[in-house]
Order: C-alpha cells, then sequence, then structure tokens
C-alpha cells in the first residue's frame, strides 16, 4: 500500500467508505447466490428420487401383471379340471366331444398367458437392471448433494460472519466521517449504482473515463479536498502511480 499522508481525513473515510459498500453489495450478491444454488441441488436431488420411483412402479406393474395372469391361468386350469369331471358322465359322443373341445379351447389360452409371462419376465430383468441403477445414482446423488449443500451452508454462514464484519466497520466509518460529507456521499451513491468515490488518474475519472480539466486534475491530485467529477459527480481521489522499481 502506498501511504498518502497528507490526504483530507474525510476523502480518506470516503474512500473506505467505498471499499466497504462495494464489499457489502458483493457479499450481499453471493449470498443471494447461495440459497439458489441449495434449491439447485435438491431438485436435482428430487430429479433422481423420482426416476427411481419410476423404474419401482415400472417393476410394480409388471409383477402386477404376471401375477393376474398366474391368477388367470390357475382359473383356467380349475375349468379344464371340471370339464374333465364332466366328461366321466357324459351320455353322447356329441357331448364328449363338446366338452373335449371346450379342454382344448381353456389349455390354448393358458399357452398364450404363459407365452405373455415369459416375455414379462424377460421385461423384468432389464427393469431389475434399470431399478438397480437408478437407486445407485440416488445413493450416489445423495452423498454428492449433502457434500455440497453442507459447503454452500458453511459458505453462507462465513459470509454473513464476513457482511456482519463488514457492516461494523462501514458503521465505524460513518460515525468518523463529517455528517453533511456523508450525505453528499450517500446522495451520489444512490445515484450512481452504489459508486459514489472514484479515482482518477491519466487526468480522467476513472468512472465515467471523462478527461478532467487540468486545473481540476491538478487540485484532485493534492487529494486535499472534496472534489468531484463535472461529468458523473462521483468523489474524486488520486492514486499516484507506484515508484518505478530499482
Ligand atoms: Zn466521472
Amino acid at each position: 500500500m502506498l501511504s498518502v499522508p497528507t490526504m483530507n481525513p474525510d476523502l480518506k473515510l470516503l474512500i473506505e467508505l467505498q471499499e466497504l459498500d462495494s464489499a457489502i453489495e458483493g457479499l450481499s450478491a453471493e449470498m443471494q447466490r447461495l440459497p439458489r444454488k441449495i434449491a439447485e441441488i435438491e431438485e436435482q436431488l428430487a430429479a433422481h428420487i423420482r426416476k427411481r420411483e419410476a423404474d419401482q412402479q415400472a417393476l410394480a406393474g409388471n409383477q402386477q401383471a404376471r401375477r393376474k395372469r398366474e391368477s388367470e391361468i390357475a382359473a383356467l386350469r380349475e375349468k379344464i379340471s371340471r370339464y374333465r369331471n364332466q366328461m366321466l358322465d357324459v351320455k353322447t359322443n356329441e357331448q364328449y366331444r363338446a366338452l373335449l373341445h371346450e379342454i382344448e379351447f381353456h389349455e390354448t389360452e393358458i399357452r398364450k398367458l404363459e407365452d405373455e409371462i415369459l416375455a414379462e419376465m424377460v421385461a423384468s430383468e432389464s427393469l431389475e437392471e434399470s431399478l438397480r441403477g437408478s437407486e445407485q445414482s440416488l445413493a450416489e446423488e445423495r452423498s454428492r448433494a449433502h457434500e455440497e449443500i453442507t459447503t454452500a451452508k458453511k459458505q453462507q454462514q462465513e459470509e454473513e460472519k464476513k457482511l456482519s464484519d463488514v457492516q461494523a466497520r462501514r458503521e465505524a466509518a460513518q460515525q468518523r466521517l463529517t455528517a453533511d460529507v456523508y450525505a453528499r456521499y450517500q446522495r451520489i451513491a444512490a445515484l450512481r449504482k452504489g459508486l459514489a468515490v472514484a479515482p482518477a488518474s491519466d487526468g480522467a475519472c476513472q468512472a465515467c473515463y471523462v478527461r478532467l480539466r487540468p486545473q481540476a486534475y491538478n487540485d484532485v491530485k493534492t487529494n486535499q479536498q472534496i472534489l468531484v467529477c463535472e461529468s458523473c459527480n462521483r468523489i474524486l481521489y488520486y492514486v499516484p502511480p507506484p515508484p518505478p522499481s530499482a
């Protein structure tokens, strides 16, 4: 840091105040970003949970369909055995053939259902595999989300602490500043998106880049008064260039 021993004390405080206000602005923006980040992580996790649920439902649907067909087969088998019992009591060939025809028809139905069950069993293998995959990625996502949320919350606490430190320092700087100079600072800051104090160098205001009149620039260079840029109205101060290194 370069020492500026003869700087106007109010100007020095204004520079400090500006630095603190800019830091507060940056911290506030960062603190608004963190809850959004946490919500994003939670949403990603929720998507993984939904995927696992969908896979669970698909597998349950498959198993339910199989059980339904199995009970249909059982019902058909019962019918067949009833027909077989009836065959023992038939009086005519015609009745016998009719029962035999019924039995064959039901057996065909059973084979159809068994084929469907087989297809469902094959399908269930890939459904189970997909469920295992989504369970694994959910577990990974859970631990990743937990870690990231923990980090974000810790960061949030650190930033809250930093913010209250900076706010306390700002309070102290404000207390030391002449009341009307502070009021002036606040007015300019309100009009200039929070930037009320700017450096001047190379003959120009470094906030709006408009050149200063030579006399005005020379006055700014002394850092003895509270002077403003004629173009943007910001309070100006001068930082001498670093001496060339030997
Ligand atoms: Zn300016």
